[in-house]
């Protein structure tokens, strides 16, 4: 079997841009992978998956889908997009979408009912069945959209930041499912988010952007091996009277009073003795890196 996606030398810019939102990116997205992107507010993620999903045109390079270039056939059949915002179908109820969806998606009438049946049960949305989609919450309308995303299972979903807006059990009910589609049908999956540390127990495999750049790309605990050495310190102090760390050392700061270091493990007991000598310290932990950790030092 092919690679899932192959995308090379993606470039693209939106008009009037003088940089572009997605600048020289090569990536190839192995069949039956879950494939997470990172990257600030403004990195190019929904730039590249609306690419990958064939919704934008890029000015350069290409992409090709299961071997072959992306095109209105092939992606309409194989790829389900979940945009960050909004969805189609907005005047059905939760019922109809996923029954249209499916049959759209060439099932017959008996088997989009049951198609129907199962993301009701699968998500939990039984009750809302007869609801209109307008009459949702924010939350409800998500986990919607991801049942449409995944009805008549094609073989490649793509979800822009799909946990936005829900509350922790429907978070993990998602990374949930996302993981038993992608055991039990074999779908690839390609996420945005910025729930890293969540992310980071499902993908497989993670791309960093920065600037319309892909910066990273690999395994959360290879990337993470460059952290292994290192611990996290997280420093809570008096913001006017700022701990006196070695001058080479760039904090990551979170908030007013708030910084967070990457130290490398022997460096420990000297760190240690400053947080000590310095009065305006209130707190402070001392962890192993995260895959988090690691992300906030390249974006920043
Ligand atoms: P977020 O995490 O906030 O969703 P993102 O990483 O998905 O961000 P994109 O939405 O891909 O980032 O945006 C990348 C860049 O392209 C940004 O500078 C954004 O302002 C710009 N951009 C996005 N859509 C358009 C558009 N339709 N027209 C012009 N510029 C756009």
């Amino acid at each position: 079997m092919p690679l899932a996606y192959e995308v090379q030398h993606l470039t693209r810019f939106y008009p009037k841009q003088t940089a572009p939102a997605n600048d020289d990116i090569s990536l190839t997205v192995d069949n039956g992978e879950i494939f997470g992107l990172l990257g600030d507010n403004g990195a190019g993620k929904t730039t590249l998956v609306k690419q990958m999903a064939y919704l934008l045109k890029p000015t350069q390079g290409s992409i090709t889908l299961f071997g072959q270039p992306l095109r209105t056939d092939n992606s309409a059949s194989k790829i389900g997009y979940m945009p960050q915002t909004g969805m189609a179908l907005n005047n059905l109820t939760v019922g109809e979408a996923f029954y249209f969806t499916a049959h759209l998606r060439g099932f017959s009438r008996s088997d989009a009912r049951a198609e129907r049946d199962y993301l009701l049960a699968l998500l939990d949305l039984g009750s809302l069945r007869d609801q209109p989609i307008p009459r949702l919450s924010g939350g409800q309308k998500r986990m919607v959209a991801l049942a449409s995303t995944l009805a008549a299972s094609p073989p490649v979903i793509i979800l822009d930041e799909p946990t936005n807006d829900l509350d922790p059990q429907n978070r993990q009910r998602v990374w949930d499912i996302l993981r038993n589609v992608n055991a039990d049908r074999g779908t690839t999956v390609i996420l945005v988010t910025h729930n890293v540390l969540e992310a980071e127990k499902v993908v497989q495999r993670v791309g960093i952007m920065q600037h319309g750049k892909l910066v990273s790309v690999g395994r959360p605990g290879i990337l993470k091996g460059d952290l292994n050495r290192q611990l996290r310190l997280e420093v809570v102090f008096s913001p006017e009277a700022p701990p006196a760390f070695p001058p080479d050392v760039q904090p990551i700061v979170l908030a007013a009073g708030r910084w967070l270091l990457l130290i490398d493990r022997d460096q420990a007991p000297a760190y240690l003795t400053i947080l000590n000598r310095t009065p305006s310290i209130e707190d402070f932990r001392l962890s192993t890196a995260t895959l988090e950790d690691l992300y906030m030092a390249m974006v920043d």
